[in-house]
């Protein structure tokens, strides 16, 4: 029988966990986490039976929502049969999973392998880059992520990398883009500075000693910020110039996001190397992929392909991943990402117009965040980059208020993202606004 859970058992839960279990990227103390016993659709329910609105997909990844049972019987069918095979056997799923990217991805980008998650996925991009060109130096840019493990790490310019700066691996070097929203002398300056500023430091760097460009097709907990119009179709001219490798990472952006399959579709280039994982299975199971095009993967026809996990191709995650693609389809999620991006953009501009600690909104589809500052005109930050203790004074608690209303979302510096899963409807999104717009009085009147 199923114990019956009260107020009392829900702080036990907490305490257990706060007691037992460490917390990703926070001070162990005084963390207040949302103690969530389901989830269905949009929305998350904690053992007290209080509801929030998950309006960045868990960490954007949840994008078919919470609780669909489809991918529970796919995944319940698939370990009826078998739960693991090495990955020297093989599986209908896997097979299965490989040709419906095959199918998904354009161009040659036909060869899937699979890994457990984000990061290990870039790992092997990484590695297959170098080995591949038999360079070392990987490029890639401030203000991205690229996840934790220290290769992945190391490639990231998220300041989380700082605290383990004397640990970090050799050979990748960082270049800035200049951001969008503060740049002052029109776009055709900022575009052409940007690729000047990566051409400079290929160029100082020695391209021959480059194996791979690696970039978030759209940017995601940096802050969702734009590239200058028509940047990346330079990215992958100056890559094909120098025999240098473009691999995106659509670990966010990937999966309908940003109203394509795709983020880099939205820049109109075809990579070499895409790293996916969260919408691949939207959480569910972990499972991440590193898809390479043929002309990369052929070269392993005769010669030892030198990665491996004993978890690559697990079958119930290629089971959820495969039910997970067709949800997409048959759901029509992608479509609706676009509609509803579009729509979240018209609420943002009346949103706008009530509070003024809104400087800015930069979105593409479901991917989107606002910025928060403490005067338009001068744009300065509601709170700094990296913000942390006393600088996050009003965040806190805009990001309080969010939660006690009945949201969950991912909030940081002077970020508020607004990344819901792709099933949401018009009256979802109109409620998260509600609820968001509550707390920006908090910013609103913290300003001078
Ligand atoms: N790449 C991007 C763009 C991400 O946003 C993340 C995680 O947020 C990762 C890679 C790392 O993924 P994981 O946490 O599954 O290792």
């Amino acid at each position: 029988m199923s114990k019956v859970i009260n107020a009392s058992n829900t702080r036990e839960i907490i305490q257990d966990n706060l007691d037992y279990t460490l917390f990703s990227w926070s001070k162990q103390k005084g963390i207040n986490p949302i103690a969530v016993k389901y989830g269905k659709g949009v929305y998350l329910y904690d053992y007290d039976g209080k509801r929030y609105i998950d309006f960045s997909s868990g960490l954007m990844n949840v994008n078919i929502g919470h609780g669909d049972q489809r991918i529970t019987d796919a995944v319940l069918k698939q370990m009826q049969e078998v739960s693991y095979v090495t990955p020297s056997c093989v599986t209908e799923v896997r097979g299965m999973l490989g040709k419906k990217l095959a199918e998904i991805c354009p161009g040659d980008l036909n060869k899937a392998f699979f890994t457990l998650c984000g990061a290990s996925s870039i790992e092997n991009a990484i590695k297959v880059a170098r080995l591949h060109t038999g360079r070392h130096k990987i490029l890639a840019r401030y203000q991205s992520y690229h996840g934790s493990s220290y290769g992945a790490m190391s490639a990231g310019g998220d300041p989380r990398r700082l605290a383990a700066d004397s640990q970090q691996a050799p050979n990748f070097v960082h270049f800035d883009i200049p951001e969008t929203y503060r740049w002052e002398y029109g776009d055709e300056q900022l575009l052409k500075e940007s690729v000047n500023q990566l051409e400079r430091i290929i160029a100082f760097e020695g391209p021959g000693n480059i194996a791979a460009i690696l970039l978030e097709s759209e940017s995601g907990t940096s802050g969702c910020l734009k590239y200058p119009q028509g940047y990346l179709k330079h990215v992958r001219r100056i890559c094909d110039e120098h025999g240098i490798l473009l691999i995106s990472d659509e670990v966010m952006s990937g999966f309908g996001r940003t109203g394509k399959w795709f983020g880099f579709q939205n820049h109109d280039i075809i990579p070499d190397m895409i790293v996916m994982a969260k919408g691949l299975t939207c959480g569910y199971l972990p499972l991440g992929c590193l898809m390479l095009s043929d002309r990369i993967a052929a070269k392993y026809d005769d010669a030892v392909l030198p990665i491996g996990l004993t978890y690559s191709a697990h079958p119930v995650s290629c089971a959820a991943a495969l039910a997970t693609l067709q949800i997409y389809e048959n759901d029509n999620l992608i479509e609706n990402a676009a509609a509803m991006g579009r729509y979240v953009n018209e609420q943002v501009v009346l949103l706008r117009e009530k509070h003024p600690s809104i400087g800015d909104w930069r979105n593409t589809g479901l991917l989107g965040c606002l910025e928060l500052v403490k005067n338009r005109e001068t744009k300065e930050p509601l709170a700094p980059f990296n913000a942390q203790g006393e600088d996050m004074l009003v965040m806190n608690k805009v990001a309080a208020k969010i939660k006690e209303s009945g949201m969950y979302t991912f909030v940081r510096w002077n970020y508020i993202f607004i990344a819901p899963p792709l099933i949401v409807t018009k009256n979802e999104i109109d409620e998260g606004i509600a609820i968001i717009s509550e707390a920006l009085k908090i910013a609103d009147n913290s300003l001078n």
